[in-house]
């Protein structure tokens, strides 16, 4: 078969592999625990399911302009000034079908093949491949050994002639940890000096645990809006948990907008009206929803910090905030895929491999389930890895005996 050779480049994702298998075992009525997944049990907030069935039911369906409907940017421009503390007009904001194609549309505008994008490890798996698909390079930056939190002198030294951006994601996907506002200022002022993009994906900027702030990236800049090189990625599917509807958008200037408005014009042309309507609906209602996903998350947070303290050589830092928390599990090996996958064949558990995220040896786990899939899948993990931990484990009435360690 004849494929292309960026095509052929891009990597498979092992979870996807993994998620299929645990779809089969639980098709096949296994009790299956999924800590793995990076959405929210929540429904969508009732203002934005009211405002999608109004446009369905007057049944006035049509393509709208390709940066989105005036009213829904209008709701943007709001919440980018109560958010972000920063006023930006209409030509600042393109919608698109979440902030995973938000994002496309800007890493097409900007990169030329060979363009180097700094990406700080953990990151999220699309940062690199999307580099890639835009025949640019990916540079990862790591932290020391224990930490994920990028150091400025680490970046500095792979900064050079063909950067031309770095991606900062905080609060992170997959580590939950919020990166010091004094790291992110120099980073602001650095890119600034360098004239590098300092893409901001801010997915998960509301949803953050003990009363800790997030840095607005636009306060850390005194250019405006025109003349910064602060991109705000932002978008309905985490903070609102939208995760189905696919709406995402960005804050960058002007120009750079309209770039990417003829992008996505030759490409989706737009974000489906209803899917415009249910965000409008989701920024303009009451926001209730978010602190009760909140307070859920930072509960099952603690559970997990609890369990994973009572887990033999397991490492984690805490997370701020997300859905997520990346614990090293290096005591027990390092080869994370081969971990993930015997913990799902043992123990029907599924979490995510590190090596996804640029970091080997340890597993992204899930907080969005329940106190329960928390416990009994902690506890399934520590009997399939933990030869101090009991031998013997009831899965419903069934009991396995481990027979490998
Ligand atoms: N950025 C990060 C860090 C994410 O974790 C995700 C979703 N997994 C996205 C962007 C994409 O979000 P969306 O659903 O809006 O495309």
């Amino acid at each position: 078969m004849s494929l292309s050779q960026v095509a052929r480049e891009i990597a498979a994702s092992p979870t996807l592999a993994m998620n299929e298998k645990a779809r089969l075992l639980k098709a096949k009525g296994e009790p299956v625990i999924h800590l793995g997944a990076g959405e929210p049990k929540n429904r969508a907030p009732v203002t934005a399911i009211l405002s999608a069935a109004a446009k369905l039911k007057n049944g006035d369906i049509k393509y709208t302009p390709t940066e989105g409907i005036p009213s829904l940017r209008k709701a943007i421009i709001r919440y980018t000034e109560e958010n972000y503390g920063r006023r930006v007009g209409p030509e600042n904001i393109i919608v698109s079908n979440g902030a995973k194609q938000a994002l496309w549309n800007l890493l097409y505008s900007i990169i030329n093949p060979q363009d180097e994008v700094v990406i700080l490890a953990p990151y999220w798996v699309s940062y690199p491949e999307m580099v890639k698909m835009m025949y640019g390079v990916p540079v990862i930056v790591t932290p020391e050994d224990g930490s994920f939190h990028p150091r400025m002198e680490d970046i500095e030294a792979v900064v050079g002639s063909y950067t031309r951006a770095i991606i900062v994601n905080s609060p992170n996907n997959p580590s939950g940890i919020i990166y010091s506002k004094e790291f992110m200022t120099e980073l602001v002022e650095f890119c600034e000096k360098k004239g590098i993009y300092m893409i901001s994906d801010d997915i998960y900027h509301k949803l953050i645990f003990d009363g800790k702030k997030w840095p607005s990236p636009y306060d850390l800049t005194t250019k405006d809006i025109e003349d910064t090189k602060v991109i705000a990625l932002n978008g309905v599917s985490k903070v609102y948990g939208m995760t189905g509807f696919r709406l995402g958008w960005t804050i960058a200037p002007k120009k750079l907008t309209k770039v990417m408005i003829n992008v996505q014009a030759q490409t989706t042309s737009t974000s489906s009206i209803l899917v415009q309507a249910a965000a409008e609906g989701a920024l303009t209602g009451v926001q209730s929803n978010l602190d009760s996903l909140k307070m859920t998350l930072e509960n099952n947070r603690n559970v997990m910090m609890n369990e994973l303290n009572a887990f033999n050589g397991i490492r984690c830092t805490p997370p701020d905030g997300t859905f997520y928390c990346l614990a090293d599990f290096r005591a027990y090996g390092n080869d994370s895929i081969k971990m993930a996958d015997l913990i799902l064949e043992k123990a029907l558990v599924v979490t995510v491999p590190g090596v996804e995220f640029g970091m080997e040896g340890h597993l992204r786990l899930s907080i969005c389930g329940s106190i329960k899939d928390i416990t009994k899948g902690i506890e399934r993990i520590k009997w399939v890895l933990d030869p101090q931990s009991p031998n013997e484990l009831y899965i419903g009435d069934k009991k396995l005996v481990r027979d490998w360690l």
